[in-house]
């Protein structure tokens, strides 16, 4: 037994299913397990030639010190334009805040908002990180659900209901993961009613798959819409998963001047800055051609198109359709009792040994009977994974 008093804080929170489900992965692979890994959300495509030419120019121009522990006001420009250009978004550079990540980002908008019992509504299935990083922060996860029969979209009467005197967030993510799902533009208006309404909310918008869609209308983001709210809207988007930059770890947000300041006051006191490097690479990307967003796009849409297909096809297993980012969400419900399995984790674990196929459970997303096949591997693997999945299921 260790002798080390860990904080309540701290066991309070698990790890993230998703890094817990790939690193095991990858140590089954180097100890010799033809393991296929269909487990991160991670695109599998390099970081795009100038980008990684910006960063070695970055280098060598010694761009190698500490920035501001925000964000270069380069990166913050870039950024700006970048919100003006794809979502007509008119934001400032004082309105920027960079992290290391998407997650960093939506950690500090967290712990800048929330006190202790304060609650976050987070609607279901949801990223596994935003319950754990509300519960960092002191706050509580109420969890709105919605399964498939409701195209696993939460409506504006369930949001309604799950407001109390103590809300004070609301996660929202569209593509969402890990169902691929977009809410459209009539739905969007309509939760924006419950809320503009509500003045003690803030609503994170989680953008990171904005690119990564394939809906039929133009994909709208919910400061674009909710006017009448967007001083209280947290616009949060990133680098990872848009030009394949996962390792850089660089997100940003658009938002209210004294949030950001809070934000940057966290940023000053914990991680000093995102790499300059990065950052540097970062602005590339938001700046230089843009034209590989749709070529990956259209790879990502491919594999959907071939992932969907062959999910559903699987026994006891159902898929409703995505627009978009590069999961499939499976029902797999009755694949876990033909199998005489207790739940979505002994059924991953299962899938696992007998497979060698990393998926990850359903629980870790708030919709247990569910499991989540990444489809961001090659196509190579992703075809084996299927094959391999069809012939133990059946
Ligand atoms: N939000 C969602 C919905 C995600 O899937 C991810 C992927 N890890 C993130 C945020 C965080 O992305 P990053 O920290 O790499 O920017
Ligand atoms: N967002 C990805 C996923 O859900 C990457 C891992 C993580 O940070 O959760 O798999």
């Amino acid at each position: 037994m260790s002798s080390i008093q860990l904080s309540e804080r701290v066991q309070r929170v698990k790890p993230s299913a998703t890094i817990a489900v790939s690193t095991l992965a990858r140590e089954m692979r180097a100890a010799g397990r033809d393991v296929l890994s269909l487990s991160a959300g991670e695109p599998d495509f390099d970081t795009p030639r100038h980008v990684r030419a910006a960063a070695a120019a970055a280098m060598e121009a010694g761009d190698t010190r500490y920035t501001t522990a925000d964000g270069t006001p380069a990166l913050k420009r870039a950024i700006c334009n970048k919100f003006s250009r794809d979502n007509g978004l008119q934001f400032e550079p004082s309105q920027i805040s960079v992290g290391a990540g998407a997650k960093q980002v939506l950690f500090n908008t967290s712990a800048a908002l929330l006190n202790p019992g304060d609650e976050a509504i987070i609607l279901a299935p949801y990223w596994v990180s935003y319950p754990d990083i509300v519960k960092l922060c002191d706050g509580t996860p109420v969890i709105v659900s919605a399964g498939i029969e409701s195209g696993y979209k939460a409506t504006p009467e369930q949001v309604e209901s799950a407001i109390t005197e103590r809300t004070r967030m609301l996660f929202f993510n569209t593509p969402g993961n890990p169902t691929g799902v977009s809410y459209t533009r009539p739905e969007l208006e309509a939760l924006g009613e419950v809320l503009s309404a509500r003045e003690r909310i803030v609503v994170v918008s989680d953008d990171i798959y904005e690119h990564i869609y394939w809906g039929g209308a133009p994909w709208l983001t919910p400061a674009q819409l909710w006017t009448g709210m967007r001083d209280r809207i947290v616009t949060v988007n990133g680098v990872s998963k848009a030009y394949a930059m996962t390792g850089w770890r660089i997100g940003y947000a658009g938002a209210n001047v004294d949030l950001v300041n809070s934000m940057r006051k966290l940023c000053s006191q914990t991680t000093a800055n995102p790499s300059s490097i990065s950052q540097a690479a970062a602005a590339a990307a938001l700046e230089g051609d843009q034209s590989m967003l749709a070529a990956m796009r259209d790879a990502f849409k491919q594999r959907y198109e071939y992932a969907y297909e062959a999910v559903n096809a699987l026994p006891g297993m159902r898929c409703a359709p995505a627009q978009g980012a590069f999961y499939v969400f499976a029902d797999a419900r009755e694949a876990i009792q033909d199998q005489g399995l207790g739940n979505d984790t002994e059924l991953a674990e299962w899938i696992l040994s007998e497979a060698e196929v990393a998926l990850v459970p359903g629980a870790a997303f708030g919709a247990s009977g569910h499991i989540r096949f990444s489809f961001a591997c090659g196509m190579d693997d992703l075809r084996e994974a299927m094959r391999r999945l069809k012939r133990l299921l059946s």
